[in-house]
């Protein structure tokens, strides 16, 4: 039984293709951004190498995050297309309203998710 009505749900469809669409350009914006780099690197000199290096060690990480969400919002996207979206994946009691408002691509209800943080 799902606790979200058919409004709330559609909403959250909205939110998640948004979301989708953001980091999908985002993530092709960090992929030149990283390119970028690299092709810089021979003709900058050593200072700046080691500036170009440390922002291209960021601009890494923040796409690997950012491919992380990506892969949570379309696995949230498929889930509603199955119709289980807004459970929780480890106890399956139903996520919140408002836990999915503010994070729609949340798999994890509160609970598992504090249990899940304190071992991360
Ligand atoms: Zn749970």
């Amino acid at each position: 039984m799902n606790s979200l009505t058919t409004k709330q749900k559609k909403n959250l469809l909205l939110t998640l293709h948004k979301l989708e669409s953001e980091l999908k350009e985002q993530l092709q914006i960090n992929k030149q951004a990283t390119e970028t780099v690299q092709l810089d690197q021979t003709a900058v000199g050593r200072v700046s190498r080691i500036d170009a290096m440390q922002q291209q060690s960021m601009a890494v990480s923040t796409r690997g995050k950012a491919l992380l969400k990506l892969k949570k919002v379309q696995a949230s996207l498929e889930a509603i297309e199955s119709d289980n979206y807004g459970f929780c994946r480890q106890c399956d009691e139903a996520i919140s309203f408002g836990r999915l408002n503010a994070q729609p691509q949340a798999s994890l209800c509160l609970v598992c998710q504090d249990k899940a943080d304190q071992h991360s």
